[in-house]
């Protein structure tokens, strides 16, 4: 799951950025909304943590014109506490939940797994495919009843594959999902981590069908393909 913070105090911004990547999210920064809104724009973002009261241009400015172009990345709101009038803009722009200031980690937390579970509209929390399942809470990962131990990235490349189950995803919208802004991603670092991916995943089970498809020229995907 990959997430944009638009955040304008740079201490903030540091502690989001630092714990949600410590919860398994790839997570890009902006400290204005004019380059939040850009970014938003251009990137397929999963979710915004947009603050209200930013320079070059307010959250709910943001969330106007993003939905304005029709962008609906479900977007959680940072508001400070009492600022009744500003909770009500920001939602009736179009933000799916608001936060008050200041706010534990863990509720911020809690509001973005539900604000991302939510359009999906499923209790499951597991994601699975033949025999292969993850488990967005706890961060297990099994094949019939084998635990495996990926890495923090190649859980990510996994989650991406799962959610898009059966379709064929291009190294550059892996790319886009699974590494964040600053990274410095080859489409050869791609090949990489869907070989260390396979090595854990289908490699062990000789007598499985490969979960992990490759078409050629297009990029990879996982589980039985759409017809
Ligand atoms: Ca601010």
């Amino acid at each position: 799951m990959k997430l944009l913070v638009v955040e304008d105090e740079h201490r903030i911004a540091g502690a989001l950025k630092k714990g949600l990547e410590q919860e398994g999210y790839i997570v890009d920064v902006a400290y204005t909304g004019t380059d939040g809104y850009d970014m938003a724009a251009t990137v397929p973002y999963d979710l915004i943590v947009l603050d209200l009261m930013l320079p070059g241009m307010d959250g709910t400015t943001v969330t106007k014109k993003l939905r304005e172009e029709s962008i609906h990345t479900p977007i959680l709101m940072l508001t400070a506490r009492g600022q009744v009038a500003d909770k009500v803009a920001g939602l009736s722009a179009g933000a799916d939940d608001y936060l008050a200031k200041p706010f534990a980690f863990e509720e911020l937390l809690a509001r973005v797994r539900a604000v991302t579970r939510r359009p999906r509209e499923t209790a499951s929390t597991v994601l699975s495919a033949e025999g292969l399942t993850l488990d967005i809470t706890t961060y297990q990962v099994a094949r019939d009843g084998t635990s495996i131990t990926l890495s923090s990235k190649e859980y990510a490349l996994l989650e991406y594959l799962l959610r898009n189950s059966g379709r064929v995803l291009t190294k550059d919208q892996i790319i886009d999902h699974v590494w964040d802004y600053d990274a410095d991603v080859l489409p050869n670092t791609v090949e990489v981590y869907i070989r260390n991916l396979r090595k854990k995943i289908d490699i062990p089970f000789p007598d499985k069908p490969a979960l992990i498809h490759t078409t050629r020229g297009f990029g990879y995907s996982i589980g039985t393909p759409h017809v």
